[in-house]
Formats: C-alpha cells, sequence, structure tokens
C-alpha cells in the first residue's frame, strides 16, 4: 500500500495557557516551518472552535485541538498527558491518570505520557515533571523526544544556559537513554506504544544576562523535533476526514520521530515483509517463514542501528539503506534509530516506531 507523508508537530501552548501566540499566527509558523498539521494542546483547557485549515499564499496547514492535562493539585505536578481527538473537556480527570486514559479512550481519543522523564532544572526553578504513574494501561504511547524539555536538562550552569540559549543545535542530543529504556521495557513486553516527537513551544521571553529574548520562537521549533505520519491516502482539505486519517496513523503507530534541523529526515522508510506481503512501522506481522526488515534514510546517516526489545542487533555506518532478515519464528519489537554526525558529536536524527514480530 503506498503511503502518503505528513509532517507534524503536536504539542505547543497558547496565551489559553502558557504560551505566547494564538492559533492563527501559530498556524502561520508552520506553514513557513513547511509543517502539514499542528495540535494545540493548551494545559488543563480544551479550546473549543479554531479546528481548521489555515491558509496562506497557496499552502495550508491542518490546526487541530488537543490537550496537555495533568493534576494541578498534585506538587509537584508531575504526570503530564496529551490527549488527542476527544473533542471535549477532560481535564476533570486529571487526579487519576488511569480515569483519564479511560475516558479519553471511551471516546476514541488517544493519549500520550508527555515528556515521560523531565528531570529538574534547580538553576531555573524548574521542577522535574516526569511521567510517574508506570501502572497505567491503555495508553496510546510515549512522547519520548520533547525539544523543551531536553534543552531544560541542558540548563545546569549560567554560562551554559546562554550557550545552548543562543545555539541550541549544539546541545541537542536526542531522546534520554532512560525513556528509550522505558519505551524499549515496555514493547518487549508485547505493549505496542507509539513513539512521538514534539517542540512543547511556549514562544516564551526569557531574560538572560540582561538580554531579553524570545529564545525558542514557534517558527525555529517547527523545524527541529517533528512527528512523520504515513496516511493511507492523502489529504483532501476536509477537516473531519483529514483529522480521522491523521489520528487513525497516529493510533497505528505509523510514524516516526523526526529532528529536521541538521538534515530533512522526510522520506525515511522501515518496512518488513513476510509471509502475508509488506508491513510499516507501527505494524504488527506473523514471523513463519522469516521477515526481512528494509531500512531507508533521505540521506546516508552516520551510524544507523536496528534495535531489538532495548538491545542492537545491527549497526551499519555512513549508510542510507540496510536489510536485515529476522530467522522464521523468531519475535520482538525491532525498531530503528539514525544518527548524524552534526556541530561536532554525533546526534539522534529519526527514530522510527517499532514493527512487533510475533514468532
Ligand atoms: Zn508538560
Ligand atoms: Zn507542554
Amino acid at each position: 500500500m503506498p503511503f502518503h507523508e505528513i509532517v507534524a508537530n503536536m504539542h505547543m501552548h497558547t496565551p489559553y495557557s502558557d504560551g505566547e501566540w494564538y492559533h492563527a499566527q501559530i498556524a502561520e509558523a508552520a506553514m513557513r516551518a513547511g509543517l502539514d498539521a499542528i495540535i494545540v494542546t493548551d494545559h488543563n483547557v480544551w479550546v473549543q472552535g479554531p479546528e481548521h485549515y489555515y491558509e496562506k499564499d497557496g499552502q495550508r496547514v491542518l490546526v487541530l485541538v488537543g490537550e496537555e492535562i495533568h493534576d494541578q493539585m498534585r506538587d509537584p505536578q508531575k504526570n503530564h498527558m496529551l490527549v488527542y481527538g476527544a473533542d471535549a473537556e477532560l481535564a476533570g480527570h486529571a487526579p487519576d491518570p488511569q480515569k483519564l486514559v479511560d475516558a479519553a479512550r471511551g471516546r476514541h481519543a488517544l493519549t500520550f505520557f508527555a515528556h515521560p522523564s523531565d528531570p529538574e532544572a534547580p538553576l531555573v526553578h524548574e521542577p522535574d515533571l516526569s511521567w510517574v504513574s508506570w501502572d497505567v494501561r491503555g495508553f496510546t504511547g510515549l512522547e519520548i523526544w520533547n525539544y523543551m524539555t531536553e534543552f531544560k536538562s541542558l540548563v545546569t550552569s549560567w554560562p551554559n544556559a546562554v550557550r545552548y540559549a543562543f545555539n541550541p543545535e549544539r546541545g541537542i542530543r536526542g531522546p534520554f537513554p532512560q525513556t528509550l529504556a522505558k519505551w524499549d521495557e515496555l514493547t518487549a513486553q508485547g505493549l505496542r506504544v507509539v513513539a512521538i516527537g514534539n517542540a512543547d513551544a511556549h514562544g516564551t521571553e526569557y531574560h538572560l544576562a540582561g538580554l531579553t529574548r524570545t529564545i525558542f520562537p514557534y517558527p525555529f521549533l517547527f523545524r527541529c523535533v517533528n512527528t512523520h505520519l504515513l496516511l493511507d491516502s492523502p489529504f483532501t482539505g476536509e477537516v473531519e476526514s483529514d483529522k480521522r486519517r491523521m489520528l487513525s496513523a497516529l493510533a497505528s503507530g505509523h510514524c516516526f520521530v523526526g529532528y529536521d534541523y541538521p538534515a530533512p529526515t522526510r522520506g525515511f522508510k522501515f518496512t518488513a515483509n513476510f509471509e502475508k506481503g509488506q508491513a510499516v512501522l507501527g505494524d504488527e506481522v506473523t514471523n513463519k517463514r522469516g521477515v526481512t526488515l528494509q531500512i531507508g534514510t533521505p540521506a546516508p546517516a552516520t551510524v544507523l542501528r536496528l534495535m531489538c526489545n532495548g538491545q542492537e542487533v545491527k549497526r551499519w555506518e555512513n549508510q542510507a539503506n540496510a536489510t536485515h532478515i529476522v530467522p522464521e519464528r523468531q519475535p520482538g519489537a525491532f525498531r530503528v534509530e539514525a544518527h548524524l554526525h552534526y556541530q561536532g558529536q554525533l546526534r539522534g536524527w529519526i527514530f522510527s516506531n517499532p514493527i512487533y514480530i510475533r514468532g
């Protein structure tokens, strides 16, 4: 089946919570960055109304409204959950994350643990906002890479804060190892856990060393960590059907996380050929006679890793194409990581969702 790739960012804030720009202005920034869709996720408020296509100069972007929900009475305020497609206010369920997931499922909505690992930054008085309720079940997935959370982790001293505020690309390295380990632990147990990556844009002005500056404006962040989705048919321009198609690709894990700043990640492929045909990332396949995994990156990756249940099975260097045959009956959650050498260091570039091979 031919797939149609769209690029989306699905975590950002407006003045309805603690962001700076409203939907129309954010939509324009998204169009300029070449995004096809965004989901606005204000804290604990579902903003009814602005879901539609924004168009300008022959371009368009689909703007959807989700929500980032957490219990505001909790101290510290951990357990942030991104909810997509509920079309209703669910913040009332915040005190019990399992009830929140169940309520979202009841509305056919998707739930992702936002910035599952989010260490404190005492220098700027930011508390640890990690996910802690790991016994919750039935959620859709994890936000494995949150750009602003990674930046927060770099603010370990004032010189570092200034250095990375002005040149964040020197600091940004990839998803936290502890987040990837948690994800692998869950998928190795047989759970299907969809990975996404986002900006968490606020557009906030910071005052650093006597300078006032919007350090991470929306247009910049939309060129960094995005989620690329593979749709079974292209966007038509009709809001309701395009929204359904996008959320269904997301629910199926037909997506990968791409850090588009060092080099575009559009065009990445990860497929499995098995006895019943071809499957793509996010799919589940049975392995009776062996499965052939094929990987293709849009440019040669400095390091390409094939992981199975969190362990590296194979590694290639400076290649854009790779193949691996999984012997018959062998199961596992297989995923791909591509890393690029950029600004003097190896940096995470592409993180695929797993292909789940059942023995
Ligand atoms: Zn959050
Ligand atoms: Zn947020």
